[in-house]
C-alpha cells in the first residue's frame, strides 16, 4: 500500500515558477466563501505533522508556507473569520463554517518570525507557488492518531519524495530562531 502524504504532494509535486507573484486564497464553502489575497511568492513551504495546522480531509501532514504579512488581504467575507485559540503564539484565522485556516499572523514582535504570515498555499488555484521543501513535526502525526509502527515507512517514503523528515523544523529555521534568541540574549 502507498503512503499518501498530501493531495498536493501525492499527486507529484511540480516546481515553483519563475516571477511568481502570488494568488486568491478561498476557503471550502460552496457558496460565500472566503478570499484572501496573497501577492508574493512563498517561502520555507512544507509538509507540517502537528495538530495545530488545518489539513485536508484525510491527509497526514498539513501543507504550509509563509509569506510577508503585508502582502496578505482579505478580499471577501471577512465576518466569517475567527481566531481559533487567542492564546497561541500563531493566531489561526479560520473561516467559521467550513473550519479551513485563511492565514496564522503572530502578533508579538519579538517572536523570531514576526512579519510573517502563515498560509495553505493549495487552497488557491494559481500554479507556481514554491512547492514543500522539507517534512517538519513528523512524529506528531502519532498524537493526530497515525500508528506509530508505520512511522519508518513514513519516514522513508518523505526522504524518497525529496522531503526530509524533521522532528521539529528544518535545520535552516531552527537556526533562524536560535539566533534570534541570542540576539535577544545579547550573545551575538
Ligand atoms: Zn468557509
Ligand atoms: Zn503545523
Amino acid at each position: 500500500m502507498s503512503t499518501t502524504i498530501h493531495p498536493s504532494v501525492d499527486k507529484g509535486m511540480t516546481p515553483a515558477a519563475d516571477n511568481f507573484s502570488g494568488g486568491t486564497l478561498r476557503c471550502k464553502c460552496s457558496s460565500d466563501p472566503v478570499e484572501v489575497s496573497v501577492s508574493s511568492q512563498c517561502a520555507h513551504n512544507h509538509v507540517c505533522g502537528c495538530t495545530k495546522c488545518w489539513k485536508p480531509d484525510g491527509a497526514l501532514f498539513a501543507q504550509i508556507a509563509v509569506v510577508p504579512s503585508d502582502s496578505v488581504k482579505v478580499t471577501k467575507n471577512e465576518d466569517k473569520l475567527k481566531v481559533v485559540d487567542s492564546s497561541a503564539a500563531i493566531q489561526r484565522h479560520a473561516c467559521s463554517e467550513c473550519g479551513v485556516h485563511m492565514y496564522g499572523r503572530i502578533e508579538n514582535k519579538d517572536h523570531p518570525f514576526f512579519g510573517l504570515d502563515f498560509v495553505h498555499t493549495e487552497l488557491s488555484d494559481e500554479s507556481g507557488w514554491e512547492p514543500p521543501q522539507f517534512a517538519a513535526f513528523v512524529s506528531s502525526i502519532i498524537e493526530a492518531g497515525a500508528d506509530p509502527d508505520k512511522m519508518g515507512e513514513v519516514r522513508r517514503h518523505l526522504h524518497d519524495t525529496g522531503l526530509e523528515p524533521y522532528d521539529c523544523l528544518s535545520p535552516t529555521l531552527m537556526d533562524v530562531i536560535a539566533t534570534h534568541t541570542a540576539k535577544q540574549k545579547g550573545v551575538l
